[in-house]
Order: C-alpha cells, then sequence, then structure tokens
C-alpha cells in the first residue's frame, strides 16, 4: 500500500471516509518538484456541518466524553504506539507534502508527535478536580469536565505536530474534535485520522475537513456547534479568527506568528553557538513559527561571527528532501517561496549586505531558496520587523544588555527568544527581560510536550503542551453538597 492509498484524500466524518457534498477537489503539490502529487476533497460548509454534527453526537452519547481519564489515556497510549508502528510512512507523507527532509521528518515530527499522545494520555489519568475547604456546613469540590467540540485549525508548516498538539490534549480531556487542516499540506491528518480510529477513538469523536480556511475554515469558525476553537497560523488570521470567536464568547487558543531574537553576547562560546544559530534559521526550511530569523550581536564579536557564518551557512545541504544528507529542503509552496523573495529584494534596496545565499536554487521545479544572511539592515526595515518565514538571516550589532533587550522586544512579536552567554547570572536576568513564550539558553528548538509553548504579544495567547494545555480544553464545574 503507497502512502497516499493508506490516506485518502477524502473527508473523515463520524468514522467514515467521504467525498465533499458538492464533489470538489484540491490538488495537492509536490514542493520538490511543483508537480501534482494527489488530490483531497475540498470541503464546503454542507460537509463542516456534517462533522460538525457528527463530533457533537459523539460527544453528547458519551462513549468518548464519559470515560475516565485513565480509559482515554489508554487509548492515546496506543495512538502513541501506532504513530511509531507506522513512522516510516508517516514521515514520507510528511516529507512529500511539506518538503521537509524525510529523516528529519521521522526523527522530529513523527517522533514529537508519537510523544506527544504519550505525555496527554499519562496526563489524562490524572484528570481530577479538587475538595475546597469553605465555613459552610457543604462538602464543596471541582470537576474538571470537557469543553464539548473543538474546532482545531492548522498551518500548512507542521501539519503532524501542531495537529498532535491540539488533538491529543483535548481529547485526553474527553472534548470531541473538528480538525481542518491547511489546505497546502493535508496528507497526514488524513491517515491519522485512519490512526486513531484503528486505537479505538470511537466514530465521530475525531472528524477531518480538508479544505480552505475562507470556505471550510470559516464555516468551522462559525458554526454553533462548535464550543472552542483551536487556532495556529498567521497573525492577520489569528486576529479575524480571534474577533469572530469572541463576538461568540467561544474560548480559543491562539498560536501565531513569531520573529525571534537570538542574542550572542560577547561572552558566549562562539564554536557551539554557530550550530545553534544556524539551526534556528534554516530548520523546515525557516518556515518555524520558533525559528530564531534576527540575530543581535554583541559588538566585539559582531565581524568574527559574520565571517564564520559566511563560511558555514553556505556549507548547509539544501536539496531534495528524500536524500539523507539534506537539512533544507523547498519552501512547502510557490507562494513562500515569492514572498521570501520579495523579502530578500526589499533588504537589498534598503542597503542590506547580502552576506551569503540571497538567490533561488534551481532543482528540478521545486520551490528551493538558499539560506540567507543579511547584515547592515536598520531596526525598522520590514526585513527585520516582519515575519518572513524563509531560511533568512538578520544580524546587527549591539553595544549593551539593555539595547540587546530592546532591540529583542522590538517587534509585535513574542513567541520565541534565545541566548548565548557563559554568564548564569546573565543568562537568567535576560531571559526575565525578554517578552516572548519561551526562552532557550544556549541551544534553539529544545521542545517536549511537557513543556509548554506559547506567545506573547502578535504571537497569540494560551498554552499548548503541558499541563497548561490539558486545563484548557477543560472547563472547572464547582459542586457544593449541603451536608445540614
Ligand atoms: P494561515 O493563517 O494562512 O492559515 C492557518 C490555517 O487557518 C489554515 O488551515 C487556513 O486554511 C486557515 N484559515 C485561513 N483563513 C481562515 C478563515 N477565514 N477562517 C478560518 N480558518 C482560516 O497560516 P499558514 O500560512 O498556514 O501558516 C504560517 C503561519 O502560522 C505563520 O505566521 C507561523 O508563524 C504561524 N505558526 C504559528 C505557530 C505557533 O505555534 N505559534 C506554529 C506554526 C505556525
Amino acid at each position: 500500500m503507497t502512502a497516499f492509498e493508506s490516506a485518502p484524500g477524502r473527508l473523515f466524518v463520524a468514522g467514515g471516509w467521504r467525498e465533499a457534498a458538492d464533489g470538489a477537489r484540491t490538488e495537492v503539490i509536490d514542493p520538490s518538484s511543483g508537480a501534482v502529487l494527489t488530490t483531497v476533497a475540498e470541503a464546503g460548509p454542507a460537509d463542516v456541518d456534517a462533522a460538525v454534527r457528527a463530533a457533537r453526537d459523539a460527544f453528547d452519547d458519551g462513549a468518548w466524553s464519559g470515560l475516565s481519564g485513565r480509559e482515554r489515556g489508554r487509548v492515546l497510549t496506543r495512538v502513541a504506539q501506532l504513530i511509531r508502528e507506522n513512522a516510516e510512512e508517516l514521515a514520507d507523507l510528511e516529507s512529500v507534502d511539506v518538503g521537509k527532509p524525510y529523516a528529519l521528518c521521522r526523527a522530529v515530527d513523527v517522533e514529537h508527535t508519537a510523544a506527544a499522545y504519550e505525555h496527554f494520555g499519562a496526563l489524562a489519568h490524572a484528570l481530577d478536580g479538587a475538595v475546597r475547604e469553605t465555613p459552610l456546613d457543604a462538602l464543596a469540590y471541582t470537576r474538571r469536565e470537557p469543553i464539548g467540540v473543538v474546532g482545531a485549525i492548522t498551518p500548512f508548516n507542521f501539519p503532524l505536530i501542531l495537529a498532535g498538539s491540539k488533538l491529543a490534549p483535548a481529547l485526553a480531556a474527553g472534548n470531541t474534535v473538528v480538525h481542518k487542516p491547511a489546505e497546502e499540506t493535508p496528507l497526514s491528518a488524513l491517515r491519522m485520522a485512519g490512526l486513531l480510529q484503528e486505537a479505538g477513538v470511537p466514530d465521530g469523536v475525531v472528524n477531518v475537513v480538508t479544505g480552505t480556511g475562507p470556505v471550510a475554515g470559516e464555516a468551522l469558525l462559525r458554526h454553533e456547534g462548535v464550543d472552542k476553537i483551536a487556532f495556529t497560523g498567521s497573525t492577520a488570521v489569528g486576529r479575524h479568527v480571534a474577533a469572530v470567536a469572541g463576538a461568540a464568547l467561544k474560548p480559543v487558543t491562539m498560536e501565531l506568528g513569531g520573529n525571534a531574537a537570538h542574542l550572542v553576547f560577547e561572552d558566549a562560546d562562539l564554536e557551539s553557538a554557530v550550530g545553534a544559530i544556524i539551526k534556528a534559521f534554516v530548520f523546515n526550511t525557516g518556515q518555524f513559527c520558533m525559528g530564531g530569523p534576527r540575530l543581535l550581536v554583541a559588538r566585539p564579536v559582531y565581524r568574527t561571527l559574520l565571517g564564520i557564518l559566511a563560511e558555514a551557512v553556505p556549507a548547509v545541504p539544501v536539496g531534495d528532501p528524500r536524500r539523507a544528507e539534506t537539512v533544507v529542503g523547498p519552501m512547502a509552496g510557490e507562494r513562500h517561496l515569492r514572498k521570501v523573495e520579495e523579502y530578500v529584494e526589499l533588504a537589498r534596496k534598503e542597503g542590506g549586505s547580502v552576506v551569503c545565499g540571497g538567490a533561488r536554487l534551481r532543482l528540478g521545479g521545486g520551490f528551493y531558496y538558499l539560506p540567507t544572511v543579511i547584515a547592515d539592515l536598520p531596526n525598522d526595515s520590514p526585513v527585520v520587523q516582519e515575519e518572513v518565514f524563509g531560511p533568512v538571516l538578520t544580524v546587527q550589532p549591539f553595544d549593551t544588555e539593555d539595547e540587546a533587550v530592546a532591540l529583542a522586544n522590538s517587534t509585535a512579536y513574542g513567541l520565541a527568544s534565545g541566548i548565548q552567554t557563559t554568564r548564569l547570572a546573565r543568562a537568567h536576568r535576560v531571559a526575565g527581560r525578554l517578552r516572548a513564550g519561551v526562552v532557550w539558553i544556549n541551544d534553539w528548538a529544545m521542545l517536549d510536550p511537557a513543556v509548554p509553548f506559547g506567545g506573547v504579544k502578535g504571537s497569540g495567547y494560551g498554552r499548548e503542551y503541558g499541563a497548561e494545555a490539558l486545563a484548557a480544553y477543560t472547563q472547572v464545574k464547582s459542586v457544593v453538597v449541603s451536608l445540614g
């Protein structure tokens, strides 16, 4: 069976595969060649309605929401096991769909998703309330209950991981879900629907509707039968989603754009820092909300570090995601490649010096862009301030710790950040001053389902992963029993 046969390009509703009501289908493109990979059903409002009804019925019949946390946890642990048993196939799907190197998909995307199901499966065992002491002649206690039907909307860049970061805690808490993956990269979501069913998740508890944001996404967002929205995507769409959900008084989790600063102090171990600096901006071809595209460097080591990057960055292997040595694959779509080209063009116009890269890599019909380092841009350049979302690093010098913190905090975003220093007190002091949801010290992208992540400012609100995420998929009910 090929990967595509195992992830049929149809909608998954109430435990069965079906075409869109109007028969619409859309093409999925292979970013490494520009060729059509396959087609998937394109859901319209009627399909989203059917999916939400299925999720509502499944929630109300209690076959999942009525189980104990431990029973649900066992099923989620089985999901993790099935993900690992099907690791090669899932990695293959994710790699062809997104253009990520296969080896990376296997080691990071697949394993991280399995770990999330494992983690929330374990947390489900401990899902409980608390007895509260009061002066009342009563027994007062709280129950943690699921919220109901969750509408999960995910972006193109980490389809497996970001679906898992929503579905695993939502399911652990006893909710049912309608998932709308990104239109460009829908394949692993469909395969996961089959694996969830195989693991024992009852029909209707998870539904997957592939389709566009303005049609399927909007229908899900506005559906009265949806009780909570879990959104990951751009800040622009996130603002709209939060406004619509806000008007309907629906709770939301908003995981939005990022534009992290990576601070290198003069006392940093440059040899180890350079690996983290490169990883931070080329990982996932720079299509990484938690990437580090803004390098801030203490002036005494600024020129030295630029020299190191000028040698090291061009040596990063760019190419076919199926080759074992590839570190940087193509951009996930042509529109992403064009956007990066436009930003680099703008950087040149604004006086930026392109230290390396600065051009497409012509390889087949793929959407490749060379890892690019740009110095000498003013801090107010859109290339520094906005989310370029490609393998582009801007480098700026600073003179004092205060200036470094001010530059780091100067954009509209606040998702991730990083510090390179060998001084312990400085590491903790600066970590406390950075306006970001996560701070990495002396490495980048150290992520684990046990550690909450999410943003501040334009990067959104709410946290995924950790016990915080599980809590966000529950609501507290207080029960007060008269003892009189
Ligand atoms: P996007 O905002 O264009 O799309 C995200 C999802 O929203 C897609 O499924 C899309 O179909 C859907 N959508 C679009 N319009 C909609 C509407 N009107 N109603 C409902 N849904 C709608 O984002 P993208 O280009 O797919 O992803 C890249 C963005 O996601 C970047 O900004 C990146 O930083 C961000 N991101 C954030 C995180 C995080 O954890 N904070 C993680 C990954 C990506």
